[in-house]
């Protein structure tokens, strides 16, 4: 099965509300879809957004990236070069990551439908059924809490709670939020870089002296300061999750190994595909650290790759935050994947289930 061609084309979609985090305001989502046509007709799609906050790249860069890597593609095939192909992605360019990791998708896409097996089950995986959170934007704290509830009313067990731009009003965002809610709902919450090691430890102390306990923190403080995740992790007894933190493998190692945090979370997108992200995930399940499946805001054919990637690693990857399709004004077309609210079930049709 002989790679003949390589082509991208923007994927574009209103958002049902613009996306807010301390980092970015998303209004419309503008991200890309690879094609990759073999000789024998066979199509293979991936996807990837460009998050210039937190990648470095955009539309731009990533077409250009995704253009160079391929003309080492060309001619390959799919089953009989499989490693080698995986093996340029990664080593023809640095960073890119999410070039890579569209490439990469499209790859997995057409290796698995040359075995005629859904993605999940070429992994090693057998589940495929899921329950995603749902991401409330940064806003006033009114508008939250309305957006918190009405996830509930939606079905949404599990809120991730955006944070980050000013440690008192955060403070009480998640006291308020949390009063309004339900009991059984679980909070998540994401400062996305946004307070520095002290505001941390009293925000979390302050929270947790009121008997609140979410199930984790996301990223607090700046991603390079990984000594400052370790202070806080022996301070407050909230669980610690890695985010912008962890992109590479080797970036994983070293917060498992100085312990640093309590969870990592894994996007295809920071690591570079999907090849990665088994790796990551794998690592994980050897220090015995729990991982969550996280994404960008990006279109259908990138979140449904990442539940494959779930799907193989169950066990390790206990955590979705692929929320990005519900917050999407149109419904994903050409797709066998059931996306509904919290709930999305895989298919059983080869490959990752979805077209462009
Ligand atoms: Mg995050």
């Amino acid at each position: 099965m002989e790679i003949k061609s390589i082509h991208t084309n923007t994927f574009q979609s209103p958002l049902k509300t613009p996306f807010k985090t301390a980092l970015r305001t998303v209004h419309n989502l503008e991200d890309i879809v690879i094609i990759i046509e073999c000789k024998n007709g066979m199509l293979g799609y991936g996807e990837g957004s460009p998050t210039a906050v937190i990648t470095g790249e955009t539309l731009g860069t990533m077409r250009e990236a995704i253009e160079y890597i391929s003309g080492f593609l060309i001619g390959l095939n799919i089953q009989s070069d499989f490693d080698d192909i995986i093996n340029i992605i990664h080593t023809k360019l640095l960073h890119n990551t999410t070039a890579k990791s569209a490439l990469e998708i499209a790859i997995y896409d057409l290796i698995s439908k040359y075995h005629n097996k859904p993605l999940f089950s070429f992994l090693g995986g057998d589940k495929m059924s899921f329950d995603t959170d749902i991401t409330v934007s940064l806003n006033d704290i009114d508008k939250m809490i309305d957006d918190s509830i009405n996830a509930v009313k939606l079905g949404y067990d599990t809120l991730k709670i955006k944070l980050g731009n000013d440690a008192k009003k955060d403070t009480n965002r998640i006291i308020e939020i949390y009063n309004a809610l339900p009991k059984n709902i679980t909070l998540r919450l994401d400062a996305n870089q946004g307070w520095n090691v002290e505001q941390t430890i009293g925000i979390m102390q302050q929270i947790e002296n009121l008997n609140i306990f979410p199930q984790l923190l996301e990223q607090p403080i700046k991603a390079d300061n990984i000594d400052g995740l370790k202070q806080i992790r022996d301070k407050i007894k909230t669980p610690i999750l890695a985010d912008e933190a962890v992109f590479s493998l080797s970036q994983a190692k070293y917060i498992l190994e100085t312990k640093s945090a309590d969870f990592l979370n894994i996007k295809l997108a920071k690591c570079g595909g999907i090849s990665e992200a088994l790796k990551i995930a794998k690592l994980a399940q050897d220090y015995n650290v729990k991982c969550m499946m996280g994404c960008m805001l990006e279109g259908p054919i990138g979140i449904v790759a990442s539940l494959h990637v779930v799907s193989a690693m169950s066990d390790t990857i206990t955590m979705i935050d692929l929320d990005a399709v519900a917050l999407l004004a149109n419904e994903p077309k050409n797709c066998s994947v059931i996306f509904d609210e919290s709930h999305i079930t895989l298919s059983k049709n080869s490959g990752l289930g979805i077209t462009y």
